[in-house]
């Protein structure tokens, strides 16, 4: 079932057009992550979704118009998360989360609300920095209560913005296998704009290759990541190779006067 369909979207700031008439589908229980060099509008699309940003065109979501919904409908219905440096919060672990309940709280926190977070914060295993200070935590344990923020609200859709940049290794595959392991148990569909296409086709379902601010491509990895589509869209010489069963990208050298954006 189709749980996002982004209808001719066009997006300028002043007059200056940054995304231009976008068609994308964001199944049920999938992963479509967002790629393209910087510039080419993943932001502003994710900020779109969100309606943080008011574009032309319709974005549905399980089939209403995002346009029309209150924003408290949108907070319960779409978990934004932020990436991890741009967040200072001055507050602990559990209150963090805690602030992801907002959309459902009435006049004040219930036992039902403390429960949520509670579980929430065991379901991502976070259970023993419940009373750290977030300001204090490593990038890849923000990031996970900031996704672990945005689960709280019980949202159809996760929106990720650049979840593993500045992570190392192993906690960008925590982080991944984190929204693969939600995506998959509990039906929510992750859009997320990523940077590193080998994390981004490792765990994807579907990619969208944005230049410029138009969809260049999209489709399964395997299909989308070519040496061609990729000096296309980057100016980048790069080559593909196969390991489990997915593209493996080795980037060889910048193309002049092909740089992208
Ligand atoms: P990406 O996420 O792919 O790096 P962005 O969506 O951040 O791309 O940016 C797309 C384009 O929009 C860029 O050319 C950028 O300069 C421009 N842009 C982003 N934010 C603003 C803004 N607040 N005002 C004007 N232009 C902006």
């Amino acid at each position: 079932m189709v749980k996002i369909s982004i209808k001719d979207l066009t997006f300028s700031y002043q007059s200056n057009k940054i995304l231009d008439d976008l068609n994308v589908i964001v199944d049920d229980a999938e992963i479509l992550s967002l790629v393209g060099p910087n510039g080419s509008g993943k932001t502003t699309l994710i900020k779109c979704i969100d309606r943080i940003l008011k574009p032309k065109g319709s974005i549905l979501l399980e089939g209403q118009d995002v346009q029309s919904m209150k924003q408290q409908e949108i907070a319960r219905r779409l978990g934004y998360v932020p990436q991890s440096s741009s967040t200072p919060l001055a507050t602990t672990v559990f209150d963090t989360v805690l602030m992801g309940r907002r959309p459902h709280i009435s006049w004040r926190v219930s036992d039902a609300d403390l429960d949520k977070v509670a579980d929430t914060l065991e379901l991502l295993n976070l259970q023993e920095l419940a009373m750290r200070d977030f300001g204090q935590l490593s990038g890849g344990q923000k990031q996970k209560v900031l996704i672990a923020r945005a689960l709280a609200q019980e949202p159809a859709v996760l929106l990720l913005d650049e979840p593993t940049s500045n992570l190392d290794m192993k906690h960008q595959l925590d982080v991944m296998e984190t929204i693969s392991s939600l995506v998959k148990e509990k039906g929510i569909s992750a859009v997320m704009a990523i940077h590193d296409l080998n994390l981004a086709a490792r765990f994807s379902d579907t990619l969208v290759m944005l230049k410029k601010g138009v969809v260049y491509a999209a489709g399964a990895p395997n299909d989308l990541l070519s040496e061609k589509n990729i000096s296309e869209v980057y100016g980048v010489e790069a080559l593909v190779m196969r390991s489990l069963d997915k593209p493996c990208i080795v980037p060889l050298r910048s193309l002049n006067g092909a740089a992208a954006g």
